[in-house]
């Protein structure tokens, strides 16, 4: 312990990806003191360890879901030179989603966070709950001066992985119910691409290419499909493509051993694409993958799980948060495939409700983010960035109805929240429609 050090905050946010950071910047906003502990070098989470992937799922129905996504989305596209755009999404069943400049949208993310008034902790991790009955009485966590412990009235897990919610009592599943989760993935950068000769091919999985790789030896063989898409910058083309199938994202040892053999695979590939794809010859890879990015670990039990038959009938729930529209985005799984078929007919959408984001038993917890309560198929499409953000922005609002009532999380008036977040700006929910 080290008393100096120890914090009393209205709010602890554990993890500084897209929902720690909507999380965050909500709660400071509502007028609370708010810790954020990230434990790398950058806000983004995924984002960040993947740098350059699109925000996809941000326009369902092609209108924008509003709320911080929004309002980050303006404050880049309006800099001279813009650093966003909107642009059709060239995979199948996908809607169209926002491009960025990786840097110049990480910094603004860190600034929104200063100029909320949010006390950001990099390279902090938050370790151990201490637990009175249904109460997180306070948090151990840790950083390079070693451990002190924050007093928070309210814990918003975004952390992904939920160390901290299953510590703290929350029940859970891995991956689809029978521990398989979605291959992890290493991206990378090509610049100086000449993008009119490499996207002349009208298959956007560059298949026949692929295959000739798989066929010589010169690929591994779960490359089958390249995920290759125009980056922001013209000549940058984003290479979503090396996945590693089996890893458990809760083990260090296992993401250190992905981070090592996904590299190696995209050097492999950048390696291919220069010698042997139209309009590459020139380029050179960029921007690797910091790390794997994880995309499913544990989903908590909240009070409400998410099913995919709800999103096929478009449930719009009285207490849904955010509007989605994703398809069901399936990456290696149980197997090699991906898929990502669609859910929702074309100009349809569902919502996530505020209940999936409600553990049963913890009274001052709250998760967002891709832990959020939903069965395998409804958690392959809710988990794009931009719903991700909006669910943090909902559990930062609820923190300020909670504490003002004095009340648990699960006693909030989700009327009252809907009410709140359309004020914010988020867009069809509560009976709106989306505009
Ligand atoms: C390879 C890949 C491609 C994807 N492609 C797309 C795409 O094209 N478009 C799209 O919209 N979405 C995409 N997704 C999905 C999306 O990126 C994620 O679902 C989303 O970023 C998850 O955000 P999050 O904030 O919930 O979690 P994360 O981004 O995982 O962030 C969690 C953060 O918590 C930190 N953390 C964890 N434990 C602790 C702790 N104990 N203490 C302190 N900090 C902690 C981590 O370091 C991390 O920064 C993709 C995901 C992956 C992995």
């Amino acid at each position: 312990m080290n008393l100096q050090r120890d914090k009393e905050v209205d709010v602890l946010v554990v993890g500084g990806g897209t929902a720690g950071f909507g999380a965050s910047v909500a709660a400071s906003r509502q007028g609370l003191s708010v810790i954020l502990v990230e434990s790398t070098s950058k806000v983004g989470g995924v984002m960040a360890f993947c740098p350059g992937m699109p925000w996809g799922a941000a326009y369902p129905a092609d209108r924008i879901i509003g709320g911080i996504l929004e309002e980050l989305t303006n404050r880049l596209e309006r800099m001279d030179p813009p650093a966003a755009e909107k642009r059709p999404c060239t995979l199948d069943n996908f809607g169209p989603e926002i491009v960025y400049d990786h840097d110049i949208a990480t910094l603004t993310m860190f600034e929104m966070l200063e100029q909320s008034g949010v006390d950001v902790r990099l390279n902090t991790c938050a370790i151990e709950p201490s637990m009175s009955k249904s109460w997180i009485e306070s948090v151990n966590c840790f950083d390079r001066n070693g451990s002190f412990k924050v007093t928070p009235k309210i814990v918003i897990d975004c952390s992904g992985d939920g160390d901290i919610s299953s510590k703290a009592g929350v029940s859970f599943s891995k991956g689809d119910g029978n521990g398989n989760t979605m291959g992890v993935t290493c991206s990378f950068h090509m610049i100086g691409v000449n993008w009119e000769d490499a996207f002349s091919d009208p298959d956007p999985y560059f298949t026949q290419h692929a295959a000739r790789g798989i066929r010589e030896g010169r690929l591994h063989a779960d490359l089958a499909k390249l995920y290759l898409m125009r980056g922001f910058h013209k000549g940058s083309v984003f290479c979503n493509s090396v996945h590693i199938r089996g890893v458990d994202g809760t083990d260090p040892t296992a993401i250190s051993a992905a981070t090592q053999e996904g590299r190696r695979r995209c050097h492999q590939l950048a390696t291919f694409l220069q010698s042997d794809v139209p309009g590459f010859t020139n380029s050179h890879m960029a921007l690797l993958s910091p790390t794997v990015g994880v995309r499913e670990t544990r989903k908590l039990d909240g009070v409400y799980r998410l099913k995919g038959s709800d999103l096929a009938r478009g449930v719009k729930f009285a207490d849904g948060i955010v509007c989605c529209d994703n398809p069901v985005d399936d990456v290696m799984r149980s197997d090699a495939s991906m898929t990502h078929e669609a859910i929702v007919q074309k100009g349809n959408y569902y919502t996530i409700p505020f209940r999936s984001l409600i553990p049963v038993n913890v009274a001052n917890l709250m998760f967002a983010g891709r832990i959020v309560c939903a069965d395998d198929v409804a958690f392959a499409s809710v988990r794009g960035m931009p719903q991700c953000m909006a669910m943090g922005q909902a559990t930062g609002t609820a923190a300020a109805l909670a504490l003002r009532e004095k009340i648990s999380v699960q006693e909030i008036d989700t009327a009252a929240l809907v009410a709140e977040l359309t004020h914010q700006g988020v867009k069809g929910i509560g009976g709106h429609s989306l505009r």
